[in-house]
């Protein structure tokens, strides 16, 4: 089965609004193995709507659209889509009902033309809109099927989630069952160079690689009928993947670093505290971004300058002045300075230089020393990270992560 995504918007093409809304449906439903081969931006404009209608019904087998759902003149998806499929638009009692119940909760008037989301094509399923006024539809005809989705996020997200994944998934014969390893501290070439042959030959379960952020993640991927056998088909190739990879590995599906490492640091019953010079907090504010953070975050200074350094952390000023603020000795002392001021398991340093000016021929834009002292002992991890600024800081707090992971798991 294959889909179009058709995007009903001139915000859209103006450049005004980003189509997350594409991004979502493309993102779901690789997920359950419908292709998207096309992605389509169209304005308010009944013309060019109906000519980009025609056009996916012509190469699609399911057409997606999202947005001119609403009650302004503007809002003329449902009118175009029903015209070019020969359907009449009639009172949908429930919706009018539903959507007078909706004005009531919120307290607000209900206006002459929010009754016009309440018609419908003759022979459509409707889709409940439960954050909204819209309703959706799913339109079968020809051995075509059309959906028609409300533009706001909050809106077409829960009822793909409630209506037309459910909807999708009955309709194919298959389902794909998908699992994702998280892979840190290897890059994405040398990845796929130890995969080469898995990633050639394996047709049932796939795997493929994605380039992220200081990490790679791998999706194996089972055409199956059921779950079950689906997770049968990935078990043994990712214990394979698992024995290529080794520790490089640090979690599955919806993990991440951050979360990988806090749960760590809660399971030793500890807290880690930071130093950060080039992160500016970055890597303490990822910590916060956890939920529970408070029971293992204890503290984190910034030290930018070489005073601060010596002030708090106690970095010497033979160490700055002989190897430099952004040395493996500073975040060496870094490190051992923050674990043993605020009594933590966990010590971290970061010191780099993160450009775009300050490096040199020596020292570059993207060095990084990460100190990471547990139990008295201090490790220090160099990098040499490509990007801009703020690229190179995300990548040297998630380095970081990996860098306190990996003595965690000692
Ligand atoms: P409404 O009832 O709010 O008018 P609608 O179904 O008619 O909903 P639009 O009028 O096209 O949808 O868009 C309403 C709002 O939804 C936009 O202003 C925008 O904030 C958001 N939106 C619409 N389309 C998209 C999209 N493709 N991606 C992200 N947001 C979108
Ligand atoms: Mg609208």
């Amino acid at each position: 089965m294959n889909a179009e995504i058709i995007s009903v918007g001139t915000e859209l093409l103006l450049g005004e609004i980003l189509n997350t809304d594409a991004q979502f449906l493309a993102t779901e439903l690789s997920k359950i193995g419908v292709d998207v081969y096309y992605q389509t931006v169209v304005g308010d404009n009944r013309d060019r709507l109906k000519k980009a209608l025609e056009l996916a019904l012509s190469r699609a087998d399911v057409i997606i659209t999202s947005g001119g759902l609403g009650p302004t003149p503007d809002d003329l998806t449902k009118e175009v889509i029903a015209e070019c499929m020969g359907e009449e638009l009639v009172m949908h009692k429930e919706s009018l009902s539903a959507m007078e119940e909706y004005f009531r909760k919120i307290n607000r008037q209900m206006v002459e033309s929010n009754k016009k989301q309440a018609m419908m094509p003759e022979h459509g399923k409707v889709l409940v809109n439960h954050n909204g006024t819209a309703p959706g539809v799913i339109i079968e005809k020809n051995g075509k099927t059309v959906i028609m989705l409300p533009g706001p996020p909050n809106e077409l997200q829960p009822m793909y989630r409630e209506s037309v994944e459910p909807y999708l998934k009955s309709k194919s014969e298959y389902m794909f069952v998908s699992r994702v390893l998280h892979v840190a501290g290897i890059g994405e070439s040398a990845v796929a160079e130890k995969l080469e042959k898995m990633m050639e030959s394996y047709t049932n379960p796939t795997v493929a690689p994605y380039a992220k952020t200081a990490e790679v993640r791998l999706r194996i991927t089972a055409k199956c009928k059921t779950e079950d056998e689906g997770m049968k088909l990935i078990e043994p190739v990712e214990q394979e993947i698992r024995k290529i990879l080794g520790n490089h590995i640090y979690g599955i599906n919806d993990d991440s670093i951050v979360s990988v490492v806090c749960g760590l640091i809660k399971k030793k019953g500890g807290s880690i505290s930071a130093a950060e010079s080039c992160t500016g907090g970055m890597f303490a504010s990822m910590i916060v971004g956890v939920p529970g953070s408070s029971e293992i975050l204890n503290e984190s200074v910034v030290t930018y300058a070489d005073s601060a350094k010596m002030k708090y952390l106690g970095v010497k000023e033979e160490t700055l002045k002989q190897y430099g603020a952004v040395s493996e000795q500073t975040a060496r002392e870094m490190a051992e300075g923050i674990c043993k001021n605020t009594d933590s398991l966990v010590g971290v340093g970061i010191t780099g230089i993160a450009g775009p000016d300050g490096g040199t021929e020596e020292k570059p834009v993207g060095l990084v020393y990460i100190g990471v002292c547990l139990d008295g002992k201090t490790s220090v991890t160099k990098l040499l990270l490509a990007g801009d600024r703020a690229k190179i800081r995300e990548a040297a707090c998630l380095h970081a992560f990996n860098a306190v992971r990996l003595e965690l798991e000692k």
